[in-house]
């Protein structure tokens, strides 16, 4: 579930590279016709920062006892509630 939420905010960051660069391109060649370019980046936008969300909230929970650590938020390299590696 990690490496999906890492392959989405990859994915979604190239798309969202890609749709800039194409309004960069059309502005630089004064053609303000770029609402499709948009409307495609904003729900790229959404799964990227949803998949950085979902990334960070995953690290955070335990794959051993599937507690999460709110406290030491992935500083720590062992589980404070089973003290098993994370
Ligand atoms: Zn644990």
């Amino acid at each position: 579930m990690k490496k999906v939420c890492l392959w989405l905010a990859i994915i979604s960051a190239i798309v969202l590279f890609v749709t800039m660069g194409i309004v960069g391109v059309k502005i630089l060649d004064n053609n303000y016709d770029f609402m499709v370019e948009l409307y495609i980046a904003i729900p790229f936008y959404i799964i990227l920062f949803g998949s950085i969300a979902g990334y960070k909230l995953i690290g955070i929970r335990c794959p051993h006892c599937g507690k999460i650590d709110d406290t030491l938020l992935g500083k720590s390299k062992f589980c404070p509630h089973c003290g098993k590696e994370l």
